[in-house]
């Protein structure tokens, strides 16, 4: 496919078991990097009651007419004909601003995901379309009256609606546990990417392995798709705090109890620990860590890094390595190899961050980096995204309020200083609910300190330390068996973490 053709192409949304385009011409959807046009994008005249209609009553029952295995082998051989296709997929993702590497985080991981819930499905859930729940509860002295729970899948259908960031993996870790449960699924990418969303959706159609109204794709606006949601439907929402409020209260969504879930934006924290000084293995791994964070994707990952905290003593030496070490990401045009850090999603979106690093300046100085003026390797400076990656220094953060509530949603971190471990736990629960912390020490005691003071407000806590150095997932990866959600201003919700994500759409009842 050519990405920068003359002419645009205009995406189309999968409805009803025909691929349509909207009625008028959409807005313009540009290549991150070259700021030349690559897709357009609209979904106006979708019936979406109709598409609505066409998930509950064809997509729902021939998925629930499947076994859990029968549907796990599906997931499989969806996984396998789309990693056959995985070339064609990297080549568009690059209009994204993606680097080769963050696209593997995009792409492979997201048909990872489908390969992961295919093998848990068989592993862990019977080969049968009930799945039992706990043991049989007595509830008479002679076994003549008992219970037992029971999961079924509900019977509506998933709207999924996604942000920019990741296209594919965003689509793909939603749509595993969705049709391993048996439910049906309208997926909305976020307009801005939506063209590799479409891309990939259209060669899942191509494979003919998911049954007619399984899936279904809307791009563009989702009209008014949401006021017609009901009581077997699930929402999920990955986006901005605002937009998830909204749609959280939506009169749909709150009349008819439609399960919904949020993952909102979120002040990620990396904590060093006290024992680990400049020298210390754990020091090395904290700064390679926090620099991998802040460029991978250009930042524009849910999980990014958005708070340093160090002990005060060493927050110079860190400082200085980080910046060091940030000065040498080779910044320019995503397709060329040399290149480790691509430009943002889209030239508004740089605006946004530069007017969110802003905000951060009213409690922080900027200590590295120029976000006015990008500095690139290869690549246009005018026509791209392009922002080197900036770091902060908030020498007060016990009495800021800026850099525990502003998301810059880019390569932005900034380090703040701490004295004693209880401070670090009380600067980590500033963040207001996170979906990960990541904490850096040798020393067990300060692990376990800091694990059990900062669990509550996570999804996820990592410790790094030079045992588990080499084979770590990192802080910043969402893994299908484990949690990816978190409490309060990460939005409340649960997504993967295994078989809980499959429950997400199986109604659980106690059969008497
Ligand atoms: P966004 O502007 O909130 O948009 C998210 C999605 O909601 C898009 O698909 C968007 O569609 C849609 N949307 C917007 N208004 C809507 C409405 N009134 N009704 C229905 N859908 C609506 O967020 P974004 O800019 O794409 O993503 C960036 C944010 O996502 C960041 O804050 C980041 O932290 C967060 N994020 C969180 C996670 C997580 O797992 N916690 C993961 C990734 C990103 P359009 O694009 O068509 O407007």
């Amino acid at each position: 496919m050519n990405v920068v053709a003359d002419r645009p192409r205009r995406l189309e949304s999968y409805i009803a078991g025909a691929w349509m385009r909207g009625s008028k011409d959409g807005v313009t959807l540009c290549d991150a990097a070259t700021g030349a046009p690559v897709a357009l994008v609209d979904s106006s005249g979708i019936d979406f009651a109709a598409a609505l209609a066409y998930g509950r009553e064809k997509g729902g029952p021939a998925l629930r007419r499947m076994s859990f295995h029968e549907r796990a082998m599906m997931l499989k051989a969806l996984a396998q004909a789309l990693m056959e296709r995985k070339e064609e997929f990297y080549a568009l993702s690059t209009a994204t601003g993606a680097t080769r590497a963050d696209s593997w985080i995009d792409i492979e991981g997201g048909i990872g995901t489908l390969f992961s819930y295919a093998s848990k499905g068989r592993r862990e859930l019977p080969n049968s379309h009930v799945l039992l729940d706990g043991d049989v509860e007595a509830l008479s002295r002679d076994g003549t009256f008992s219970a037992q729970h029971i999961l079924t899948p509900l019977q509506g259908i998933a709207v999924h609606i996604n942000a920019f960031n990741f296209p594919c993996w965003g689509m793909l870790e939603k749509l595993a546990p969705t049709l391993l449960a048996g439910m049906p699924a309208i997926v909305k990418p976020a307009s801005q990417t939506a063209y590799l969303a479409e891309l990939v959706v259209r060669r899942i159609v191509d494979t003919g392995l998911l049954p007619e109204g399984a899936l279904q794709l809307v791009c563009g606006s989702p009209g008014d798709l949401l006021d017609r949601v009901g009581d077997q439907d699930v929402v999920t929402f990955t986006g901005s705090a605002t937009t998830g409020r909204k749609l959280k209260t939506h009169p749909a969504i709150v009349g008819n109890s439609v399960r919904f879930t949020m993952e909102a934006d979120s002040l990620n924290a990396a904590v060093l620990g006290l024992d680990a000084a400049p020298g210390a293995e754990e020091f090395g791994l904290f700064v390679r860590e926090v620099a991998r964070e802040m460029t991978s994707k250009a930042g524009q990952k849910c999980t990014a890094i958005r708070r340093v905290i160090a002990p005060r003593a060493h927050c110079d030496a860190l400082i200085t390595a980080l910046g060091e070490r940030l000065a040498k990401v080779p910044l320019g045009d995503p397709a060329d190899e040399n290149v480790r850090m691509g430009p943002l999603a889209s030239r508004d979106q740089r605006e946004e961050v530069r007017a969110r690093i802003l905000d951060l300046t009213t409690d922080a100085e900027i200590v590295a980096g120029d976000p006015a003026r990008p500095q690139l390797v290869s690549g246009d400076a005018e026509a791209g995204a392009f922002l080197n990656p900036v770091l902060l220094y908030c020498d007060s953060p016990d009495a800021a309020r800026s850099v525990h509530d502003v998301e810059a949603f880019g390569p932005v971190s900034t380090v703040m200083p701490y004295d004693t471990a209880e401070e670090a736990v009380d600067l980590v629960r500033r963040g207001r609910g996170s979906l990960v912390t990541s904490v850096f020490t040798n020393d067990p005691d300060i692990a376990r300190e800091l694990v059990i003071g900062t669990a509550p407000f996570h999804g996820r806590v990592m410790i790094g330390n030079r045992l588990s150095a080499k084979s770590s997932t990192g802080h910043g990866s969402p893994l299908p068996g484990l949690v990816h959600g978190g409490p309060g201003r990460a939005g409340g919700g649960e997504e993967l973490g295994g078989m809980r994500g499959v429950r997400h759409y199986m109604q659980r009842t106690a059969v008497q």
